[in-house]
């Protein structure tokens, strides 16, 4: 075993979770301290959909055009809760400068770079943990229910063909051959025939939870306050006792800013929160995830049922939930698959914040002055799709100092 690699992962959310297993997998002793329970922060509730086509940063001119009718729509998928305005007011600036056109070029180039390796990520980890029935491939189709919506969903198609993604446009017929319960409500779709998913987020999580254990990781409930380099490595204030590790890496999803402030180091992180609804009772209904590019919700067949996920809520870590998201949710999901309104009372409500930086890139760094410390966190809508691949990233970085591939877009000091 090296020296030096007494390493604590803070935050058991997907990506602390696959970044310990994998420093475990290379030999390393591994601590993973979460203040909750294992995997039931942002990875808990998502679509577990492996989002490889997510080439647009979220920022665009297009998303800022339709902002405002979404907000003003009841049953829009935006918000910017008023009791927030004051953390999300300075994120929105930053998020609207980041719709120029170079830093959007920019961001799609970043992006691309990361999920063109993120379904291979996904197989090689979970081959080599014997998981890898939970990587499901079928098709996904972007949906519109009105016609008017034919030229966006033929300049969409153009566009996943230009960044190299397989994706047709679809008719009516052709989307209802291939979901039958959506007969008579689609007019057309972008249709991506070889789209990947986990057969459920959470309970993935919890697999290789216990394949990190198995090989000897420890798991520590506690919560980090703080933590310090020093010469003899990393120290930790961890639910008022100090722990000494040599290096750490900090996977604390919407709460990094928090923890960073410890460090003297600040990003403009927002919590993104989302809801979902799930469906136990309602299985088989669909065979592929589909998401209304009208409606901006996504509806994805989960081991464990129906689930709907949707909403921007810029609503920080400390606002309650809001329940008007659910009738809104059920809303959505009544009129495009209507077989699931008797179901929808008995539905199981959650809500989870996505880690999201304005210009809609993770950081995966190290800190240049003490580079015993790293960070992989803020991967906004794409934490699912970018596990496997961050935790390789990250560990090239933190046990071999190497990186493999270019890593300037993500670094910890771009803001
Ligand atoms: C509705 C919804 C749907 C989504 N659908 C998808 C999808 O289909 N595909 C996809 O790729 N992504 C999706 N996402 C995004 C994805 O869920 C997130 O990007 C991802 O879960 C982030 O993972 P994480 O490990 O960084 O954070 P988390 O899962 O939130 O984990 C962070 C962990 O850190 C812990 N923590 C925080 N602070 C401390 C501290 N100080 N001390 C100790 N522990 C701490 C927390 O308790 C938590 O367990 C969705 C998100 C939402 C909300």
């Amino acid at each position: 075993m090296a020296e030096n690699n007494a390493f604590v992962v803070i935050g058991a959310g997907l990506i602390g979770i696959c970044t310990a297993l994998e420093l475990t997998h290379r030999g390393c002793k591994v601590t993973l301290i979460d203040s909750g329970k294992p995997g039931r922060g942002a990875s808990f509730g998502n679509a577990g959909f492996i989002a490889s086509e997510l080439v647009d940063p979220l920022s665009t001119p297009d998303t800022i055009r339709k902002a405002m009718p979404m907000l003003v729509n009841p049953h829009g998928a935006l918000s910017i809760p008023l009791r927030n305005l004051h953390r999300s007011l300075p994120w929105m600036v930053r998020f609207a400068f980041s719709a120029r056109s170079q830093a959007v070029a920019r961001g799609r180039d970043a992006l691309a770079q990361l999920l063109t390796t993120a379904v291979p990520a996904w197989q090689a980890l979970l081959d080599r943990e014997r998981l890898s029935n939970h990587l499901h491939r079928s098709h996904y189709m972007r949906v519109w229910e009105r016609a008017q919506g034919k030229a966006a969903a033929l300049a969409e198609r153009n566009f996943y063909n230009d960044w190299g993604i397989e994706a047709q446009f679809a008719e009516r017929e052709q989307v209802s051959a291939l979901e039958p319960a959506l007969d008579g409500q689609i007019s057309h779709a972008v249709l991506l025939p070889n789209a990947h998913r986990l057969s459920d987020p959470y309970q993935v999580s919890q697999l290789l939870f216990k394949r990190f254990q198995e090989r000897g990781g420890q798991f520590l409930q506690g919560h980090v306050e703080s933590l310090r380099p020093n010469e003899h490595g990393v120290q930790l204030a961890v639910s008022g006792s100090k722990q000494l590790f040599d290096k750490a890496i900090i996977c604390t999803g919407a709460h990094s800013s928090e923890l960073l402030r410890s460090l003297n180091v600040t990003v403009p992180l927002m919590a993104e929160r989302g809801y979902h609804l799930n469906l136990p009772s309602v299985k088989n209904l669909i065979t592929g995830p589909i998401c209304s590019a009208e409606r901006n919700v996504f509806i994805s067949p989960l081991q464990d049922g129906l689930r709907i996920v949707g909403f921007s809520e810029l609503g920080g870590v400390t606002l309650p939930e809001n329940p008007a998201r659910y009738e809104t949710l059920k809303h959505h999901l009544g009129a495009l698959l209507p077989q699931t309104k008797p179901h929808l009372e008995q539905a199981s409500r959650w809500m989870g914040m996505r880690p999201t930086l304005p210009d809609s890139l993770p950081v995966i760094d190290s800190l240049p002055h003490a580079p015993c410390i790293g960070f992989a966190f803020g991967h906004q809508h794409a934490g699912i799709t970018l596990a496997a691949t961050t935790s390789q990233l990250i560990a090239d970085r933190m046990t071999k100092g190497v990186d493999a591939m270019n890593m300037t877009p993500f670094r910890i000091n771009r803001f």
